[in-house]
């Protein structure tokens, strides 16, 4: 084969497009297997950096670093957390309660790194290896050509990009529309370490906050590694649609307006926590520090052909886009990528659609399907009302519970076992040592939560 991007060596040639944590981790993987890479973005390398929001929070929760470590080793130290303290609160007014509350480690490490950096980072390396990096926004015409002229070629233009040229799958998609308004924007101000977020438990910014609003939504707070600022905080809120946080949300148009409204919003419905939320500030050399927007969850076909009829493939967003909720974009991007390297290195034949599309089945029945369904728990579906009503309260009294709720985080699979009442029951009384029902027979509502107080936060 001939043609745009052969250096004339024997090299089998990967083109992939689009140059976020799919593409830079690609462009590495398969550069450090042996082929010869082009790598296509429609932004240049300062302006990936340093013009443009991270795309999301991206923290690996648990098990997904392990593939990542076969990608790139861990450069982070900043932004590591064992655990995380969960709130429950309902009602409004005279109403409002405070319904349960839990602190569980996780039992494994999650890290927050700015994905602007953690793509950076892989950019930096593949470009020391010899790596083709051609800035340009590629269209159907262009990956028409991209696609003729390389053995394999890959699509990691996220969710928008060239994404529609994959169809919907229709019947792995649970949503036609977005589940939560989303904003995030990241804070500086308090340091990291036990004695911040001390009033919540004795891990106190060793772990994030993860508070919940059984009518408006989520609010997500989380040590972060900041590609300037370094050890900062990450907020992402979770604005349920049909919620009262979902028009402040859409107000917002900086970091400071989203500061404020974060403020606003736990000021009003998590006064517990706004005396240390009130000390965080916008880091100030970095105003693309903030996004808002929303995903529709789709999984996608994930191999297409060109108007020429060339096979591409679909990796990251572009292929198995799923509401952050649960943490799972980076995570599923990762593994994707590392078990696709793996699978091509030691494949002799063409990289035909038939290959493509069986290797990513093998993605969809080792990560994506789970990823998505534990997406949906964590969304609420209806689907899983019966896996929230017994797992919260379980998991308030007994901490084995409450890790291994969160333990699906890092390897969400086992939830793809608890189909009904029964299994969830089961689920409860294996990771809790004792019959669930005993377990569920002492919970009993919190009454109320401890409250920061200006002791209790440590300003940097
Ligand atoms: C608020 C929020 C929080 C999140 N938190 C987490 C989390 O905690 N854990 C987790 O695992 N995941 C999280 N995610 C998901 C995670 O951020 C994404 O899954 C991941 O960043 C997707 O990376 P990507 O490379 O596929 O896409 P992108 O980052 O969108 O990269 C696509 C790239 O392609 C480029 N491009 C687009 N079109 C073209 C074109 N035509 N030609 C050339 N280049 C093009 C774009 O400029 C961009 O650089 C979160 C997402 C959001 C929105």
């Amino acid at each position: 084969m001939a043609g745009e991007g052969q250096s004339g060596d024997a090299r089998r040639t990967v083109a992939i497009v689009g140059a976020g944590l799919a593409g830079t981790s690609a462009a590495l993987g398969f550069t450090d297997a042996g082929f010869d890479v082009t790598l296509y973005s429609d932004r240049d390398r300062e302006s990936l950096r340093d013009k443009v929001p991270p795309t999301g929070v991206g923290v690996l929760f648990g098990k997904p670093r392990e593939w990542d470590a076969e990608i790139i080793d861990d450069l982070y130290e900043v932004g590591n957390t064992t655990g995380i303290s969960v709130r429950l609160h309902s009602g409004s007014g005279a109403d409002r309660a405070d319904v349960l509350e839990f602190n569980p480690d996780y039992g494994y490490v999650a890290q927050a790194v700015d994905l602007r950096l953690r793509a950076d980072d892989r950019l930096g390396r593949f470009l020391d290896k010899g790596g083709r990096f051609e800035v340009t926004s590629v269209d159907t015409d262009r990956i028409d050509a991209i696609a003729g002229s390389h053995d394999l070629t890959l699509v990691a233009t996220g969710k928008g990009g060239l994404s529609a040229l994959f169809p919907v799958n229709e019947s792995r998609t649970h949503y036609r529309e977005p589940q939560r308004r989303l904003l995030q924007v990241t804070l500086t101000g308090l340091d990291h370490g036990p004695d911040t977020f001390a009033y919540r438990s004795s891990a106190g910014g060793d772990h994030s906050l993860f508070n919940l609003d059984s009518e408006n939504g989520e609010i997500f707070v989380g040590p972060f590694l900041h590609k300037d600022a370094g050890a900062t905080w990450s907020f992402i809120v979770f604005a349920k649609t049909d919620g009262a946080w979902a028009a402040k949300v859409d107000e917002v148009e900086d970091a400071a307006s989203a500061r404020q409204t974060i403020l606003d919003i736990f000021t009003e419905y998590f006064p517990h926590d706004a005396p240390a939320i009130e000390k965080l500030q916008v880091i100030e050399a970095d105003p693309v520090s903030w996004l808002k927007g929303a995903v529709t969850p789709t999984v996608r076909h994930a191999v297409a052909t060109t108007r020429g009829g060339h096979t591409v493939a679909a990796i990251g967003d572009t292929a198995i886009a799923v509401d952050p909720v649960a943490g799972q974009g980076a995570a599923n991007t990762l593994i994707q990528v590392a078990e696709l390297v793996k699978a091509a290195k030691t494949h002799d034949g063409e990289f035909s659609t038939d290959w493509l599309e069986a290797e990513f089945e093998k993605h969809w029945q080792r990560r994506g399907w789970a990823a998505v369904e534990v997406t949906r728990l964590y969304l609420g579906d209806p689907d899983y009302a019966t896996h929230l009503e017994l797992s919260f309260p379980a998991a308030a009294v007994d901490t084995n519970v409450a890790s291994a709720l969160f333990g699906l985080l890092s390897d969400p699979n086992p939830l793809l076992t608890l189909g009904n009442r029964d299994d969830v029951l089961g689920f409860i009384t294996a990771v809790s040592g004792e019959p669930a029902d005993d377990v569920l027979g002492r919970f009993e509502p919190a009454g109320r939560f401890s409250s920061a107080t200006e002791s209790a936060t440590a300003v940097s």
